[in-house]
């Protein structure tokens, strides 16, 4: 079906189809995308809201005969829905470029439709770049000029729970080097968190409060606590927009501070710089891997550290994040691990460590 182009009153569509150049031959642009329901191994809580399933838009551009795929997830809290989703792809006009390689002007063509809707965007940025990369016959790691073996391990999640739970979570953590632990409640459910995972391992923890401490004092307290426990670093640890108090505690933090809430945008980086040590890109923050790349650059130009992160995806979307992985001094790519249902294959991680493969585009499978 070909989807109408209103972003005004999105309403749910089940799947579309629209931009087939009318210039004639096979060499045209053609977006489809449809809806998928990601299925969660375990229910996920967040912030007394417990959800198991994810919704998700997959996309597929093709061109010449070869086909690029994308995906947007969108976790509830970001505000973008599948019917959201599709109803901004049903504005995607490809038609009016015939030269797949012209990734500048086609995206930043994308971007301007509208604002915020960033994972919808993400979906495009990640087809177009698996279709060139499929065109052009190498991986985006390869043609960027990154090192395949410097990308980093990646933590695995462990989010706020009982004891019980956070317990067995930690032991079924036990093929990655570095946990990533959920904390930002209170200071009896944030250390229950912490000596729980110390209670099973003492390997590297990094923490994420997701902007829940509210006072400056209180946060570094809880910073020094966590700087004598094996923390690496704190991301997010106030609210996003409390950016005085951010460069405060960032100054006298024994432990690095990285931005993720604060830090959207390739736009947003400058006023970050001395604010927080380091930022969090993820592609559906960010409109996609073109964005992504020239906020690494900008990053190390300030000095600051790079940590790639996603949503709950599957193969497809992790798979586009780890072609950036050898640029990061971090990385938080357990999001398709997460589903039952994946239908990509790709990424693979071995002991620990996100290992890509010498396929091109994004380097993943439709299962
Ligand atoms: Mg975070």
């Amino acid at each position: 079906m070909l989807a109408a182009c209103s972003l005004a009153d999105p309403v749910p569509v089940l799947a579309g189809s629209n931009n087939i150049a009318r210039m004639g031959g096979s060499k045209s642009l053609q977006l489809t995308y449809h809806p998928f329901d990601a299925k969660l191994v375990h229910p996920f809580t967040v912030s007394g809201n417990t959800r198991t399933m994810t919704p998700i838009v997959l996309t597929e551009i093709s061109y010449d005969g070869v086909t690029g795929y994308g995906e947007a997830s969108m976790p509830p809290y970001l505000g973008e829905t599948q019917a959201s989703v599709m109803a901004f792809l049903g504005c995607v006009n490809l038609k009016q470029f015939n030269n797949p390689f012209e990734l500048e002007d086609i995206l930043s063509y994308v971007d301007k439709i509208a604002i915020n809707n960033t994972a919808a965007k993400a979906s495009v940025d990640i087809a177009l770049h698996d279709l060139v990369g499929k065109l052009v016959g190498k991986p985006w790691h390869i043609l960027w000029g990154y090192t395949a073996a410097k990308a980093p391990v990646t933590t695995f999640t462990i989010g706020i729970d009982t004891e019980t739970v956070v317990r067995e979570k930690t032991l079924e953590a036990a093929s990655f080097k570095v946990l990533k632990v959920k904390i930002g409640v209170d200071e009896v459910t944030d250390k229950m968190m912490i000596n729980t995972v110390r209670s099973v391992t003492d390997k590297p923890i990094r923490v994420d409060a997701n902007q829940g401490w509210k006072d400056k004092n209180y946060a570094l307290s809880m910073i020094e606590w966590l700087s004598e426990r094996n923390v690496e670093f704190v991301e997010q640890p106030m609210p996003k927009h409390s950016i005085d108090d951010m460069a405060w505690l960032t100054e006298h933090s024994p432990l690095p501070t990285i931005a993720d809430e604060s830090c959207q945008r390739l736009a947003d980086i400058p006023r970050l710089k001395g604010v927080f040590d380091g930022i969090n890109i993820k592609l559906m923050k960010c409109t996609g891997m073109r964005e992504a790349s020239k906020m690494i650059t900008l990053a190390e130009a300030y000095g600051m550290k790079r940590m790639i992160g996603c949503m709950t995806e599957t193969s497809c979307a992790v798979s586009a994040a780890a072609q950036l992985a050898p640029q990061m001094d971090y990385a938080d790519l357990d999001g398709n691990l997460l589903i039952a249902n994946d239908c990509f294959s790709g990424m693979k991680l071995v002991d620990g460590k996100i290992t890509l493969n010498d396929e091109a585009g994004i380097g993943v499978r439709r299962l």
